[in-house]
């Protein structure tokens, strides 16, 4: 496993891993893709910060567990603790934005999805959550107005804008707050525009966000 620490403009940030807090079907395009019914309320859930991985010209999958696929996503380092909080002390909260990888056991997922069992072995296993470094927030324009884009072997696979969310950065912050309280170091996933699909060992990625971030990795067994 890589070893992981918070990049923020390209300097190490001397902040614990915190927990990844993450939003499902926050794209209408991705809950239709996956036949999923579109929720009435935001539908949440919590990586460790095992699950941790710098994106760092390798991205390590299982390859013994059935399909592992990506979802590209911007995501959010916080930087203040926020509980049952305003959309303004969410704004002020965000210390950066970046990219992550929400690596699902596609396989597992569904079976735990049919038997009515809580996700978390197909979503937070070790290695679940590859990420980008962060760029400042105040380097980043509108956060409901960036562009997400994956290549896969050079073919565009997922094209979104964060414009297509649900639920916008804010309330989502302000919502998610109510039942976790987010503290310094911790991350927020977003959710993942459709396009979503299964990694072999020997893909080459490259993630985009706007004109912010670029990165790009070759899938290879953990
Ligand atoms: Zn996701």
């Amino acid at each position: 496993m890589h070893r992981y620490s918070h990049f923020v403009d390209g300097k190490e940030w001397d902040l614990p891993l915190g927990k990844i807090v993450c939003v499902g079907r926050n794209y209408a395009a991705h809950a239709r893709e996956l036949n999923n019914p579109l929720p009435t309320s935001p539908v949440l859930f919590i990586k460790p910060s095992t699950a941790l991985a710098a994106i760092d010209n390798e991205i390590i999958i299982p390859t013994d567990l059935g399909e592992c696929h990506f979802e590209t996503e911007m995501s959010l380092l916080m930087g203040k603790k926020l509980t049952n909080c305003s959309e303004d002390e969410a704004a002020a909260a965000i210390t950066g934005v970046g990219l992550s990888l929400d690596l699902t056991l596609r396989d597992i997922q569904q079976d735990l999805k049919d038997n009515g069992l809580p996700w978390e072995k197909s979503k937070a296993f070790n290695g679940a959550c590859p990420s980008s470094g962060f760029v400042s927030r105040i380097h980043v324009g509108d956060l409901q107005n960036q562009q997400i884009r994956l290549y896969k072997n050079g073919q565009l696979q997922q094209d979104g804008n964060t414009s297509d969310m649900l639920n916008p950065v804010l309330p989502l912050l302000a919502y998610i707050s109510q039942f976790f309280t987010l503290l310094p170091g911790d991350i927020v996933l977003t959710g993942t525009p459709a396009g979503v699909g299964p990694l072999q060992v020997g893909d080459k990625l490259a993630l985009e966000l706007s004109d912010l971030i670029h990165c790009k990795g070759e899938v290879v067994s953990a």
